[in-house]
């Protein structure tokens, strides 16, 4: 699956905000926005008023990056979401964050969304006890998350688990560091997701 290559922080100082996109690095003195906040290029210091569709567009573009999804498996979610029952923001922040490689990241087995992706591609990660390499797995309640036994995987993610301690597991999906194993507790929902993103304003922009 095709995914962003390009630098990371540029996206944080487009978007005006910072994404936590690099782990470790965007918590010290070293990240780029705290550095530099403006957008980036020759216009970045000069922006101008954003229409009613500029700000959707924006909160849309931010979640996208966050989650490091490419704009078309994006618009696949959101139409998955707008056919479920609830309210289609809600529900499209829920499939988003239950993807297998958010799931690892939240769980502190990788440091950035974009490591997490790539421990799941490189085979490192299992869903009840079976091997799942595609980052995009919906993982659903009462699954268990952990890492195949294997020393190699095990100290990979012992060493992720060190780097990430001080960021607490999230209410709805304990995590067990002896046995490298995270347990998708229920679903989350809306207000357990913190992400600085005003997702009405990507509903409206899809729904027009
Ligand atoms: Fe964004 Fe992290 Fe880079 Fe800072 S260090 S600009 S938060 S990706």
């Amino acid at each position: 699956m095709a995914r962003y290559l390009g630098p990371s922080c540029r996206l944080c100082r487009a978007e005006g905000t910072k994404l936590f996109l690099k782990g470790a690095r965007c918590y010290t003195a070293k990240c780029a926005f705290e550095r530099r906040s403006t957008a980036p290029g020759m216009h970045g210091r000069g922006r101008q008023k954003p229409t009613e569709y500029g700000r959707q567009l924006r909160e849309k573009q931010k979640l996208r990056r966050i989650y490091g999804i490419l704009e078309r498996q994006f618009r696949l979610y959101f139409a998955r979401a707008a056919k479920k029952k609830g309210v289609t923001g809600d529900t499209l922040l829920t499939l988003l964050e239950t993807r297998l490689d958010n799931v690892v990241y939240r769980a502190g087995f990788a440091v950035s969304r974009a490591l997490a992706r790539q421990i799941v591609r490189h085979a490192h990660i299992t869903v009840n006890g079976k091997v799942v390499n595609i980052p995009s797995y919906q993982v659903r309640a009462n699954d268990v998350i952990g890492v195949v036994d294997r020393e190699k995987s095990r100290a990979l993610i012992r060493g992720q688990l060190e780097q990430t301690a001080g960021i607490p597991a999230p209410e709805w999906l304990p995590v067990n560091k002896e046995e490298l194993t995270a347990s998708v507790a229920r679903l989350p929902e809306r207000g357990d997701i913190n992400v600085p993103v005003n997702v009405s304003l990507v509903v409206e922009l899809y729904s027009k």
